[in-house]
């Protein structure tokens, strides 16, 4: 696969009111390949006008031909995007994998689980129903109908951008809402390339728009008072500016913030499926993701087995070229990001933790301009330490043994945050018992990291408020007006 952006770099325009376009300032920022280093694209740099001119075209849309569509009708459109996005699940995939150094593998993966996610909301569309209500004045008739809420603005993050706008757009979308995206910096290519789809899909102007931008861009359209719901994915920090941001304008809020997910592993587990989960769970997208498993809570008694183990599987672990489909472990997603995780090395063994493997950027061959960073796993860490507290958002295990059920329920409990945890044990009675204690949005049992478009996802605590996907996720995107009719 030649890699993108190798010669020209690759330039595209904005998406707004149907119609493609530079930013009001005639700025661009360039998006770097992490495998490279090198800019190889440039997107617009949208500012507060462009971000006035996407609300105020998806205001225009909710009372143009969309808002009187049928639901069905709406649910067609969603389902020829997603036949559209099944035709062009490979370019999409290059696209982001150049944007992210996600392994293209992982990409595809996601891509290719998207129709079904746009198939599922579709099929949603027409069965919003409300409701009739036995009035306590018998001279009334009452009903509810479930409306949209408005315009909704989607701030995304870079380490999985389709997949994310899928969990939110789909049942927008369902819910007959029109919607402004903002990519994250990083990554705004794979949603520019996605709007030429919704384009051809032959959805009205103004439906969905795309505004390109950094923090700013994603500030004035949280404070926009013409978006009636903001859904976020990224930072809990961020998060938190986002929900100040929509509560000047009494704005609903999705938020799907940051974890410090717990893998507790018991010491009558299958120690080869447990091993395997806490691989993919903390090093799957180079530990880029929001549900990473980065604190495995461990057994004493096989403390040591397991971290051997796991020890041993890293070694043989191919870091490389992300568009190579045998690279299991691709670069960090930009610069800052790997200065972040080697800081926070530096401080886990400064508070006295131990480095059993990685820890250091590899420089050799064709790893020299990327932003790489080894499989981490470091022992002796308490709870107490920063990183065991603090999300990394990389490839970074911090071990903590146990030495009894209550004591890693309280430790796994012991967080800011509640995104997801796993438990792995043969004891089913144990496994219910203690995924009922854990305070936290997704358990997996002998599993870590299965998720899928119908069943509900989000944060306890200061990782989110809101759940997407499933009915519930459609439920995001509605309101619900009573109707009083007086019979005689
Ligand atoms: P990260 O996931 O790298 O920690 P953030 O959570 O800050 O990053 O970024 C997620 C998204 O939020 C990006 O699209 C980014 O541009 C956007 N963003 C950053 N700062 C703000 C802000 N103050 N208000 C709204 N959006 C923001």
């Amino acid at each position: 696969m030649s890699r993108r952006g190798a010669g020209d770099v690759e330039y595209r325009q904005m998406y707004i009111g149907g119609k493609w376009v530079d930013a009001e300032t005639g700025e661009t920022f360039g998006t770097v390949d992490p495998f490279t280093g090198k800019v190889w694209a440039r997107a617009p740099l949208g500012g507060a006008a462009d971000v006035r001119k996407a609300v105020r075209a998806a205001t225009d849309a909710l009372s143009g031909p969309w808002g009187t569509m049928s639901a069905s009708a709406r649910g067609t459109l969603i389902r020829r995007l997603g036949q559209l996005i099944a035709e062009h699940t490979e370019e999409l995939a290059e696209i982001e994998t150049t944007d992210n150094g996600k392994v293209i593998r992982e990409t595809r993966g996601q891509m290719a689980g998207l129709p079904a996610t746009y198939e599922y909301f579709a099929g949603a569309a027409d069965k919003i129903q409300g409701s009739t209500i036995p009035s306590p004045h018998t001279n009334f008739f009452t009903y509810t109908r479930r409306e949209p809420i408005g315009v909704v603005a989607a701030i995304l993050p870079w380490n999985s951008p389709l997949y994310l706008l899928a969990s939110k757009l789909a049942p927008a979308l369902a819910a007959g809402c029109a919607f402004v995206a903002k990519p994250a910096e990083q990554t705004p290519m794979s949603t520019l390339k996605f709007a030429e789809l919704v384009a051809e899909a032959g959805f009205p102007d103004g439906v969905f728009n795309v505004v390109t931008g950094a923090g700013a861009t994603g500030a004035a359209l949280s404070a926009d008072p013409g978006v009636a719901k903001v859904t976020f994915t990224g930072s809990t920090a961020t998060g938190t500016a986002v929900m100040k941001a929509a509560a000047e304008h009494i704005a609903d809020v999705t938020l799907e913030l940051g974890g410090k997910s717990p893998n507790i592993v018991f010491a009558d587990t299958d120690i080869e499926a447990a091993m395997n989960g806490v691989m993919a769970g903390i090093f799957a997208a180079t530990g880029q993701t929001c549900i990473a498993g980065s604190r495995l809570l461990v057994a004493r008694e096989i403390h040591d087995e397991l971290v051997g183990k796991l020890a041993e599987r890293i070694k043989t672990i191919k870091l490389g070229d992300p568009l190579d489909t045998a690279t299991e472990v691709g670069p960090i997603a930009f610069d800052g990001q790997l200065d972040k995780v080697c800081s926070y090395v530096e401080i886990g063994l400064g508070e006295g933790a131990t480095l059993v493997s990685g820890g250091r950027r590899p420089t050799e061959g064709d790893l020299r301009d990327g932003y790489f960073f080894e499989p981490t796993i470091l022992t002796g860490v308490r709870n107490d330490m920063r990183v065991a507290r603090e999300e990394i958002f990389g490839p970074v295990l911090s071990v903590i043994p146990f030495d009894s059920e209550e004591e890693a329920v309280r430790i796994a409990n012991d967080t800011a945050y509640g995104l997801a945890a796993a438990v792995w044990t043969r004891d089913i009675q144990r496994a219910h018992r203690v995924a009922h204690q854990l305070n936290a949005g997704s358990i997996w049992i002998n599993s870590y990291r299965v998720l899928a478009y119908n069943v509900p996802y989000g944060g306890f605590r200061q990782s989110g408020i809101g759940r997407e996907n499933g009915l519930e996720g459609l439920d995001a995107y509605l309101q619900t007006k009573s109707v009083w009719v007086e019979l005689t």
